[in-house]
């Protein structure tokens, strides 16, 4: 686990006016990774660092030889078109990069000149998937998603009792998932109304967002080899927004015995920009289970993670329809919540996924489940807004929803922010919905 050190100190600023905001995401105190290009141009994806309303081109800074030694490795590195090679670099490699940064960005920076050939308005590129996903596991860590599904699909018996012992996933699929920005058609599969004797193949009705966080792996652990919880951190490059689509009509009919399937595998978004685990240092925050729930088996316990295994990462959805689009209308909260509920930490589910010895890799993605919080505005999905489809959504604009209708673009934000640190955000990961696909 990091420790607080000098690029966290809030009163750092950048040369870069627009990071110096308290209201941007992008401070000198985040500093999170991305890849991107030139929009409108054949130039090859790159590693970029966001500051500000600016990102630093990687590559190019790679070739100034402004940085030396570790530092300078690192972002060689980061002129890939994938990080997965500079996220298996490590810590060291990873802490040495910050810090170097840091520094060029810093007001006074006598590394201003070089760096500033290096910027390029966020305006002006498009965004790749981050690094090559080997393998996608989506986790199931909020209690109160858990407890208010679980409420839905089976009302006698909400929380399965293995929930309180296991980090619960599954193995989800990694080829469905890209960046920020997204379109996709609904789905189709089987589905079975419970007044029908058969199923039939249809457009999803029931479809549905997650608001969750997308957790990426760094150096991974040989086959047979686990991790222990006091390593687990040092395989985790860093946190991205995830919205995991789901299609709850397919899920209701297909999931049992075996869990989802193509109700979870046909999209899924992340956010181009992945905040690292050094820099959400400021934010950390003690962990446990409430007193009179089973406590964590030892091999998913350590006193780094009782001390601050947790982490206060403020999450919102938001909607906007096509009809708001259309009349120029800004996406509106449809509901918030924060990372702190989780039940399980990063820590616990690395630990765990690794327990039996399965290998993890660079760039392998973990989603932490949605992120509901226990009252009923923080839910991070439709099927719990609307109550299972039974309660409507208005907008503003008048507009009713249960789920997620054609047209539709779901935004979610993240960001932290405390009194003694400054906001390190995650900007925002959206995307959108078109008709069906016609049968045939
Ligand atoms: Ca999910």
């Amino acid at each position: 686990m990091f420790v607080i050190n000098e690029t966290h100190d809030s009163r750092l600023t950048s040369w870069v006016p627009s990071a110096n905001d308290a209201s941007c995401d992008f401070s000198i105190q985040n500093l999170p990774f991305a890849i991107f290009r030139r929009s409108n141009t054949d130039d090859a994806f790159r590693g970029g660092v966001a500051i500000g309303d600016q990102v630093v081109d990687l590559k190019l800074l790679a070739e100034t030889n402004l940085l030396s030694e570790l530092a300078q490795e690192a972002v060689i590195a980061c002129s890939n078109s994938r990080l997965n090679d500079f996220m298996s670099m490590g810590e060291s490699a990873w802490t040495a990069l910050r810090l170097a940064l840091s520094k060029a960005l810093r007001t006074g920076s006598a590394g201003q000149v070089l760096m500033g050939t290096c910027l390029v308005p966020q305006a002006n590129i498009e965004y790749s998937l981050p690094c090559q996903i080997g393998d996608y596991t989506d986790f199931y860590s909020s209690i109160h998603h858990a407890t208010s599904v679980g409420a839905l699909f089976r009302p006698d018996n909400p929380l399965l009792p293995n929930y309180k012992w296991v980090p619960i996933g599954y193995h989800g699929r990694a080829s469905s998932i890209d960046v920020s920005g997204q379109v996709f058609h609904r789905p189709c599969g089987q589905t079975k109304a419970l007044d029908e004797v058969e199923p039939c193949l249809q457009p999803c009705q029931r479809l549905d967002h997650e608001l969750e966080l997308g957790i990426f792996v760094g150096p991974g652990n040989a086959l047979g080899k686990p991790i222990p919880m006091a390593d687990a951190e040092g395989h985790v490059f860093g946190v991205c927004l995830f919205n995991d689509w789901s299609a709850r009509d397919i899920q209701g009919w297909e999931y049992q015995p075996l869990g989802p399937f193509l109700a979870k595998n046909f999209a899924s978004t992340v956010s181009p920009w992945i905040v690292t685990m050094e820099a959400l240092t400021p934010y950390r925050a003690p962990f446990s289970h409430p007193s009179d729930d089973p406590q964590p088996l030892p091999y998913l316990s350590s006193v780094e993670n009782t001390a601050q295994g947790n982490i206060s990462i403020e999450l919102e959805a938001l909607l906007q329809t096509e009809k708001m689009r259309a009349a120029g209308e800004a996406p509106e909260r449809i509901s918030r919540s924060n990372f702190i509920h989780s039940y399980w930490t990063i820590a616990q589910m690395v630990t765990h996924h690794t327990v039996n010895g399965c290998n993890l890799r660079p760039g392998d993605l973990f989603g932490t489940g949605t992120q509901s919080g226990p009252l009923p505005e923080e839910a991070g999905s439709m099927l719990e807004l609307s109550m299972g489809g039974k309660q409507t959504l208005t907008l503003q604009n008048g507009e009713t929803r249960t789920f997620i209708e054609d047209g539709d673009a779901v935004v979610i934000r993240g960001w932290c922010k405390n009194d003694n640190a400054a906001r390190v955000g995650f900007g925002e990961v959206v995307s959108t919905v078109l008709p069906a696909r016609t049968l045939g």
